[in-house]
């Protein structure tokens, strides 16, 4: 840990982890004793902080743990109330802090608040895509408005989620694109080329688009895959297992659940598909499925067409294309040179772009120059 780095206070709304906390869980142990966290809800997001040793403070709230964890954060009398309470605690954890940082849009609310009572350099990192498929258009104009009135700088994981921050209204000069950083895993021996497994990585609810790959199976005989993730959302999660059984797939799927060796999982499999129907924000996924040297195909939506070059470094495919992907999948197990060298690329460019370190240069700049604003 570098003596130079500010004191930092993370705030962030959920307990469950996905793409949004493992990033924040990178950064507490970057600037390890230099941090504090704030929690809206506890979980497993929680176990996974404590274990860096950081202090982590849980402060409850029915309005940040209603629904999952993306989607649009709702107010009425209760939760208005909600927000103010957690404002004000807020503000008391901002004491022994030089900068802020507010991990979701519900943690900007609390944190706009917060500083109505302490003023603190307020950065808020951007996850999402401010678009309708993933919120309301009100829902946008308020977290919009509010970044624009109160944050000293927004940061965000893809040019993608930048222009439609900009789109909505946001102020251009405010938004800075700073891709997620990955620690390279290294490369255990390849499973043999007769694997015809595809992994399909996240966690389970709708937009992610694990219907699709079912149906996309159906189409190509032999291959089977594993779907690791979370079931965020079980009534999906049990509509797939009933069209597996519909298209007679049922034989060739496995439910993981939640892992933790992701990256051990990816090397294990002939091939990793990503099938978001939505635009995906940004999508971890495809770059660990880069850096674990796997030939990986995505669907070409929001920032994943920054991170894959189609043909050279992955496949891209467009949402919900069943035929498109059979059609990827057939090709990666079909073609074993070419995607091997697929693979072999799509890691390389991953280490160049998305390298850990060149994440915390990056952070470490932006908060000087937001500190030296003040
Ligand atoms: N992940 C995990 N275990 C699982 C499934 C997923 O640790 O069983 C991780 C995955 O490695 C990735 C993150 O969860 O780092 C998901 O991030 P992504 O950007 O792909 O999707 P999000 O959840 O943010 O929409």
């Amino acid at each position: 840990m570098s003596a130079k780095l500010p004191r930092i206070l993370f705030l962030h709304h959920a307990g469950i982890v996905g793409g949004a906390e493992l990033h924040l869980l990178s950064l507490v142990r970057h600037f390890g004793s230099r941090a504090r966290v704030l929690l809206f809800s506890d979980g497993p997001f929680r176990e996974m902080l404590d274990s860096t040793g950081v202090s982590v403070r849980v402060l409850r709230s029915k309005w940040t743990t209603s629904g999952v964890r993306g989607g649009t954060p709702r107010f009425n009398v209760v939760s208005v109330a909600d927000v103010l309470r957690l404002g004000w605690a807020t503000a008391e954890a901002m004491c022994d802090a030089d900068v802020v940082w507010a991990n979701s849009p519900r943690a900007l609310f609390v944190a706009s608040v917060a500083q109505l009572i302490r003023r603190r350099p307020l950065v808020w990192y951007l996850h999402d895509l401010l678009e309708p498929s993933h919120f309301s258009a009100s829902g946008i104009r308020l977290i919009v408005s509010t970044a624009n009135a109160r944050a000293n700088r927004v940061l965000t994981n893809s040019r993608a989620a930048a222009d439609a921050f900009v789109r909505a209204g946001g102020r251009a000069e405010l938004i800075h694109v700073l891709y997620y950083g990955f620690e390279v895993p290294p490369l255990s021996p390849e499973p043999s080329n007769a694997t015809r497994t595809t992994g399909v990585f996240g966690r389970i609810t709708p937009w992610k688009g694990h219907d699709v790959v079912l149906r996309a199976l159906a189409r190509v005989p032999n291959v089977t895959a594993i779907f690791v993730g979370d079931e965020e959302d079980p009534d999906y999660a049990n509509e797939l297992r009933r069209l597996a059984r519909e298209l007679n797939v049922q034989d060739r799927i496995r439910f993981l659940g939640f892992r933790e060796n992701v990256a051990e999982l990816m090397r294990s499999v002939g091939c990793i598909v990503h099938a978001s129907t939505a635009p995906e924000p940004f999508g971890r996924v495809v770059v660990e499925a880069m850096l674990a040297q796997r030939p990986v195909i995505a669907t070409n939506a929001g920032g994943v067409g920054e991170i894959v070059e189609h043909g050279v470094s992955g496949l891209l495919v467009s949402p919900r294309n069943v035929d498109a992907l059979a059609g990827a999948i057939r090709r990666i197990f079909e073609h074993p040179a070419e995607s091997r060298l697929m693979a072999e690329r799509g890691r390389e460019r991953a280490m160049e772009m998305f390298s850990e370190e060149r994440m915390f240069r990056q952070i470490e700049q932006h908060l000087t120059e937001v500190l030296s604003d003040r």
